[in-house]
């Protein structure tokens, strides 16, 4: 059963051509890894599902349902949370205000307070709830991000590069949060730069190079694939 289906997708900023042809299909109740240099088009193939912007050519289906058109809004509603890459916490906010602003959508009164206290514990922040969310560590403030996309309790929850800015220690704890999200039903889409953790949590990994797919299968089998060797990981 496939969640999300990417048929022919390309995505042109004028001259260039971000995303090219791509077709990508993440299974239902997978944690699946985008990987792929800086430029390839990762970021841009995460807004072209989410619809901040739409495909130049190309199709998306969620679900089974051709989504290619809808706005973003109408995505989260069908089930979809996605962290992007660039932060995006109110940072002169305390933590558990960041925390309300993303729940108020979805629950009120005592279902949303008993919600604030379920995030605020997985994600470690019950201690800095008054803090400024600003000042946070980065690998907290990924976290607070991670938990506002959580506040909408997606089907599909995409993290564009979540363990940037985390010490080792924050990344495997991300790594085991994301494997117990998934262990609840959670399907979990993934761009991520270091591979110890792609190895962590990925049960199937795709290659983006220059807006197209290179390559696509288990970390292992991807990792012997010796054009990637070249292109990603550059020897
Ligand atoms: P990645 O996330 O893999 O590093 P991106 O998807 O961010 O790559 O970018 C792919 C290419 O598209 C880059 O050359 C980038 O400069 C370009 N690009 C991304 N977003 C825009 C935009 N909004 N307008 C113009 N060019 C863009
Ligand atoms: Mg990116």
């Amino acid at each position: 059963m496939s969640l999300v289906e990417v048929k022919g997708v390309s995505k042109r900023f004028g001259g260039l051509t971000a995303v090219s042809d791509v077709d990508l299909t993440v299974k239902a109740g997978e944690v699946h890894c985008l990987i792929g240099p800086n430029g390839a088009g990762k970021s841009t193939l995460f807004k072209l599902i989410v619809g901040l912007f739409p495909p130049t050519s190309g199709s998306i289906l969620f679900d089974s349902a051709d989504i290619t058109a809808e706005r973003p809004y109408a995505r989260v509603q069908r089930g979809m949370s996605i962290k992007m890459q660039a932060p995006s916490v109110f940072k002169e906010l305390p933590v558990l205000q960041n925390i309300q602003i993303a729940l108020q959508e979805r629950c009120s009164g005592a279902e949303r307070a008993r919600e604030e206290e379920r995030l605020l514990d997985l994600l470690n922040l019950t201690q800095d709830r008054d803090k400024m969310a600003g000042a946070l560590s980065h690998g907290q403030q990924q976290w607070l991000e991670i938990g506002m996309a959580l506040a909408l309790r997606p089907r599909l929850l995409l993290l564009d590069e979540p363990t940037a800015g985390m010490s080792p220690e924050e990344t495997f704890k991300t790594g085991e949060l994301i494997k117990s999200f998934n262990a609840g039903g959670m399907t979990v889409l993934v761009v991520e730069h270091d591979m110890a953790f792609v190895r962590q949590i990925a049960q199937r990994v795709t290659v983006l190079h220059l807006g197209k797919i290179f390559a696509r299968g288990s970390l292992e089998a991807i990792l012997q694939d010796q054009q990637v060797a070249e292109i990603y990981l550059g020897k």
